[in-house]
């Protein structure tokens, strides 16, 4: 374990590299820092939210805003130090929108999420979680479609890549952004997502049987 721990994380530094290198989109001109990913290379659980914000621009690291701090909360919640799980996004650059006072935060566009799949789909070919948890529509949208409707589908399990299970559920920035008893239904449904990713990843590994070896003589 401590050689494939040791591979991939060799894969990993090679990939943030490239991804630092990567002038595909406008925002990789704009961003101060590339944010890639963080976690453990060997998680059993990946969360993949839209794009970095400011703090995470500033920072390179994913998460570390005021959202981030809820999504810890989160994964805490379910018995996740942050350090187990990994932690990503749709695109590792900042997508931003002129503002009087500096950049402001945006969902990343169609071709920005596009131009940054391969480092994505590479991320989770590296790490193979048992559950990705995608929060947030645009995240949602970029594996399950553009219909996707957060509100009406979160909740469920989907086939992600390589068929990997994945659950979608609200953005921590949406939670932090209801208030009331929005906010006490909000949480209810993110609380019920948490728990069926728990409950998901405690399940046992079923190994497939290796069918029997032919007969030598057909
Ligand atoms: N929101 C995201 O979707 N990702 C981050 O890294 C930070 C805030």
């Amino acid at each position: 374990m401590l050689e494939e721990r040791a591979r991939r994380e060799r894969l990993l530094a090679a990939a943030t590299e490239r991804a630092s290198a990567c002038r595909k989109c406008e925002i990789g001109y704009q961003r101060r820092n590339n944010v890639y990913g963080e976690g453990d290379p060997c998680a059993s659980l990946m969360v993949i939210g839209e794009g970095p914000g400011e703090t995470e621009d500033l920072l390179g690291r994913p998460f570390v805003g005021r959202a981030g701090q809820l999504l810890d909360k989160m994964l805490n919640a379910i018995g996740f130090a942050r350090e187990e799980v990994y932690i990503c996004n749709t695109v590792k650059c900042r997508p931003t929108l002129p503002g009087p006072r500096g950049p402001k935060n945006r969902a990343p566009d169609l071709e920005e999420m596009a131009n940054c799949r391969p480092f994505l789909d590479e991320q989770i070919d590296i790490i193979r979680p048992r559950v990705i948890m995608a929060v947030g529509a645009p995240a949602a949208k970029s594996f399950l479609g553009r219909d996707f409707q957060i509100t009406k589908m979160r909740g469920r399990w989907y086939e992600g890549p390589a068929g990997i299970a994945m659950m979608v559920t609200f953005h921590p920035a949406y939670i932090l952004r209801q208030t009331g008893g929005e906010l006490t239904a909000v949480k209810r449904l993110v609380w019920a997502d948490l728990q069926a990713v728990r409950a998901k990843i405690d399940e046992p590994v079923v190994v497939p049987e290796k069918p029997p070896e032919q007969a030598s003589f057909f």
